[in-house]
Formats: C-alpha cells, sequence, structure tokens
C-alpha cells in the first residue's frame, strides 16, 4: 500500500482525468487529514448534514450556510464535493465531455428513494449529461453478506422498483412449538380466567397437537452496492463505465469504518470528489 492508498483509495480510470480529484478515505484519515488535504490542492470541501434524503443540490459556488442533503453536483472548479460513511455506499459520478461531478450517499433509505437515479436525472439536465458517456465510481461500503435488514425494507424496495435479486433470506425462520396444554393437565392452579382462555383455544385447536408460532420476523442481506449498480445500468450505464474499487466489505475490512460492527465509533470516512481550479 502506498501513502495515498492508506489514506484513500482512488479509482485510475478517473485518477487518469486531468483537473479532477476523487478518493474514498479510509478509517484512520481523520476529518483534519482531510480538511489539509483538501486545502492543499486548493479546493474548497463542501460537507452537508446527510439525512438519508433524496435530496440533491446544485452547487455553482460554495454554499453559505450547511446544506442538508444527500447528493451534491457541480460543473465549477475549486469545489471538493463530500459524502461522509461508515457502512453506506458512496457514488462518484463524472460526465467528462460537459466536465461535471457529483458525489452520492446511498444507504438503504436513499436507494429505496433512488437518490442516485435522481442525481443522474438532474446532471442531465443541469448539464446535459448523457448516462451512456458518464462514469461512476462505488466506494466501498457494507457487503451483501454482512447487510442485514427487515422484511419491511425488501417490501420498500420492491414497491419501489428493484428485483427481489439483490435481497437473500438469511437461514430459516424459527419457529416455536407451543404445547396444547390445559392447566388442569398440567396440574397447574386452576384459575377461572384461564379456564375460559383455555376453552376456547380447545374449541379451536381441539384436534392440533401443538400450535407453531413464528417466533422471529424473517430477516434479509441486502446488497447495496449491487442494487445501485442495477440502477445506473437501468438508467444507461455502460458496465464498463461503472468502478468498484476497494475491499468489498466495511464490516469485513479493519481499515474501513463500518457502523454495524462498532456503532460507538463516531468517526465517519470521507468521501469526496471535485474540480481543481
Ligand atoms: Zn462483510
Amino acid at each position: 500500500m502506498t501513502g495515498t492508498e492508506r489514506r484513500f483509495i482512488s479509482v485510475p480510470r478517473l485518477a487518469g482525468i486531468g483537473g479532477l480529484v476523487h478518493g474514498f478515505g479510509r478509517a484512520g484519515w481523520s476529518e483534519a487529514d482531510f480538511l489539509a488535504f483538501a486545502a492543499s490542492r486548493g479546493v474548497k470541501p463542501v460537507i452537508m448534514r446527510q439525512l438519508h434524503s433524496d435530496v440533491v443540490h446544485r452547487l455553482d459556488e460554495a454554499p453559505s450556510a450547511k446544506l442538508e442533503g444527500d447528493a451534491l453536483m457541480t460543473n465549477k472548479s475549486g469545489l471538493l464535493l463530500v459524502i461522509r460513511t461508515a457502512d453506506c455506499l458512496p457514488v462518484l459520478i463524472v460526465d467528462e465531455a460537459n466536465r461535471a461531478v457529483a458525489v452520492v450517499h446511498c444507504g438503504w433509505r436513499g436507494t429505496e428513494k433512488r437518490i442516485l437515479e435522481k442525481t443522474i436525472m438532474a446532471m442531465g439536465e443541469a448539464y446535459g449529461s448523457k448516462p451512456a458517456e458518464m462514469l461512476a465510481a462505488l466506494g466501498p461500503c457494507i457487503g451483501g453478506s454482512c447487510y442485514e435488514v427487515g422484511p419491511e425494507v425488501r417490501d420498500g424496495f420492491l414497491r419501489a422498483g428493484f428485483p427481489e435479486a439483490f435481497f437473500a433470506l438469511r437461514g430459516h425462520v424459527p419457529e416455536v412449538h407451543v404445547p396444547r396444554q390445559s392447566p388442569r393437565q398440567s396440574g397447574q392452579p386452576y384459575n377461572l380466567a384461564r379456564q375460559g382462555r383455555e376453552q376456547d383455544r380447545t374449541k379451536i385447536w381441539g384436534h392440533v397437537p401443538e400450535v407453531r408460532v413464528p417466533l422471529l420476523k424473517p430477516k434479509f442481506l441486502l446488497d447495496l452496492r449491487a442494487a445501485n449498480a442495477w440502477l445506473l445500468c437501468e438508467l444507461g450505464f455502460k458496465k464498463g463505465h461503472i468502478f468498484e474499487p476497494g475491499p468489498a466489505c466495511t464490516h469485513c475490512e479493519p481499515t474501513l469504518l463500518s457502523y454495524r460492527r462498532n456503532p460507538h465509533d463516531p468517526r465517519r470516512m470521507y468521501n469526496f470528489i471535485g474540480l481543481k481550479p
């Protein structure tokens, strides 16, 4: 690992574009390190308050107040667009032809709201960007083997038009076996209220030896990166224009930060893209 690789991960194809500065920060790269790096490149970092929303900001100059949202785009030099992550997917977008860039925060909430699609559409309107000519870099995020979500997340994605292929059922659905047993049979003290309930149940379940009740809701594993790569291809991105640098999973890779692995660690990784003045 070179000095640069220890601080952040970059994509050779993007590094070859003149005037472009980009990267996906690692765990050991502090905010102070990041700000010093930005200053050394002559670019002004724009750090939002991230909300897991689908709010996209178009920047023509550095904002005067802290912005709230989850995507930034610009075609102006001198700004460094930033997304901070620990498990969520950071996406960098480049339109070389129109010299425009964007950064997008894709957690499960933003992905379900199709924030990546909304950013690409906004770049089309603002800069005339065409998906078939654009480049995308999907940074490290929590991997498809580690990102457990509930059935409500899967339901939301299906409603938003995502294929179910991005969800794997985690293990089996456990059941608890409740023996059908009256208080009298088990020798427990008899109680009139319980007696009433027991009679009702016997009426309904009289012929069933035991009742099976699901103990836990099913859990799924979500492949966040694959879901967003699919969205890009649906929009017209070429597969060869989608880059996935760095380790496959923040949760498994010790040089990256993972909220799921360590929820008490307040640090975040700095992911950035901008045009040098
Ligand atoms: Zn993992």
